[in-house]
């Protein structure tokens, strides 16, 4: 069946394969599955985002669904007045890190958690037949606005951090709001914990003109510029639709997705005395190992956040998250949340008082490599099962693609949900043979792909 969601909700580029039209019918099915109820909406800054959020309230009208409007708001934002509202669910109108000309449709259940699979399908399957709910002129709703979300959001957050200690530190921050929703919460978030902050684009502009919404090192020059130039001890970063947080240590250092996933994982293990932390099986080892040295017990789950999340929940997990700066806080809520991984670092420094590099240290170092192979989607079902024969004997774990675990390292391949393309990851402790293993990896995809592009 054709599947209109990948990871992370529907995305495409807007007026191409993300238009009106898609935006309606997909709400439509989105208002038909929730049955009904409140339904909350909520965009980033992106110039499509009034045209697309139009379409689907439209959708979702026509389904009998009242619609809560809180206009332009980070994703987390409307995933916690999901969860703490009565609603049956709500629509985020993001395309979270991709370039401005892409816009998506992201979908979240009753408790303010990325839908499920079951879920996705269940929509797709009212989307594909058109089987939609259509209410008559006596049962159309309103569409109401919603201005408390963005308070009731860094209020829930001020209450799971130490602010009296943060105050007290009165920490120099330098906060890049990528242009994206962030600039409506997290420079008052700042505010509120009593940091001095330096704020960077932080003037809402879907065009992104300070940098692709991508908060990776290459897109943070500005940001590690002036946290170096000044006496800053910490840079933060979100992307579009602020559910994701990066660091920038006090030197103006970039710090990898995976070190502050791993050192926040091993100090909530250690606050906690133990606990389980969540994370997929494409994250460094780092984590793995910060985790269980400090008494913790680490569990891997298939790549996608919506994922990570529920098995945090039904684990009952201390902590999770993804090395893409994606952290998950669960006395907060089942979702990534930017704002959260912000303040939750910026307490750290404070209880700690140490510098983040030093922090950082605590964090065991692993070389890894990530390739992408090109592979047409047709062929991607029987690749995946040739890879498993070819690893047969060797120690493996098939949570998502193969990962095989070597005394030394371990190689991932794995097939991507969106793009004709599979993932390859390697780690080791030492950086040869992580290229080593990367290499492995590399050679035997090629091998499997080409062996059935030429036999077919
Ligand atoms: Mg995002």
């Amino acid at each position: 069946m054709t599947r209109l969601f990948g990871t992370n909700g529907v995305r495409g580029v807007v007026n191409e394969t993300m238009t009106i039209g898609l935006a309606t019918d997909l709400s439509r099915a989105i208002g038909t599955f929730f049955g009904g109820g409140n339904v909350a909406i909520g965009c980033d800054t992106r110039t499509s985002a009034d045209m697309l959020k139009s379409a689907s309230v439209s959708g979702l009208l026509s389904a009998g669904c009242s619609v809560i409007d809180l206009s332009i708001v980070p994703s987390p934002t409307l995933q916690l007045e999901v969860k703490n509202g009565d609603y049956s669910g709500g629509i985020i109108i993001t395309a979270s890190h991709n370039p401005p000309e892409f816009n998506g449709i992201k979908c979240v259940d009753a408790e303010g958690m990325e839908m499920d699979k079951a879920g996705e399908e269940a929509i797709e399957d009212i989307y594909f037949s058109k089987r939609f709910l259509t209410v008559g002129w006596e049962d159309y709703r309103n569409r109401e606005e919603n201005v408390d979300a963005v308070d009731n959001y860094i209020s829930s957050i001020l209450g799971n951090v130490d602010v009296e200690s943060i105050k007290r530190a009165k920490p120099n921050v330098v906060l890049d709001c990528a242009n994206g929703a962030a600039y409506l919460s997290s420079p008052r978030l700042l505010e509120r914990l009593g940091c001095e902050t330096v704020l960077l684009n932080e003037v809402p502009d879907g065009t992104f003109p300070g940098h692709n919404s991508e908060p990776i090192q290459e897109n943070l020059a500005e940001l590690m510029e002036v946290v170096a130039d000044s006496d800053a001890v910490l840079g933060i970063a979100h992307d579009g639709d602020a559910d994701r947080s990066v660091f920038v240590d006090e030197n103006g250092d970039y710090v990898p997705g995976d070190k502050s996933l791993a050192l926040i994982a091993k100090r909530t293990v250690e606050e906690k005395s133990g606990g389980l932390v969540v994370t997929p099986v494409s994250s460094s080892s780092c984590v793995e190992e910060a985790v269980t040295k400090s008494g913790g017990e680490i569990r891997y789950t298939a790549v996608g956040s919506p994922i990570v999340a529920r098995v945090m929940k039904a684990t009952g997990a201390v902590f999770g998250g993804e090395e893409n700066g994606g952290l998950i806080f669960p006395e907060h809520q089942y979702c990534r949340d930017g704002g959260m991984a912000a303040a939750k670092v910026i307490e750290l420094l404070a209880l700690s008082g140490e510098q983040l590099s030093s922090l950082l240290q605590e964090v065991p170092v692993y070389h890894n490599l990530k390739k992408k192979i090109h592979c047409p989607n047709e062929i991607k079902s029987e690749v995946l099962e040739g890879l498993s024969s070819e690893f047969e004997g060797k120690e493996t774990d098939t949570t998502d693609g193969v990962k095989v675990l070597y005394p030394d390292g371990w190689i991932l391949v794995r097939p991507s949900g969106t793009e004709p393309l599979f993932r390859v990851f390697a780690e080791s402790k030492s950086q040869g043979r992580a290229k080593e293993l990367a290499d492995e990896g590399v050679r035997i995809i090629t091998e499997l792909i080409e062996s059935r592009t030429k036999g077919s």
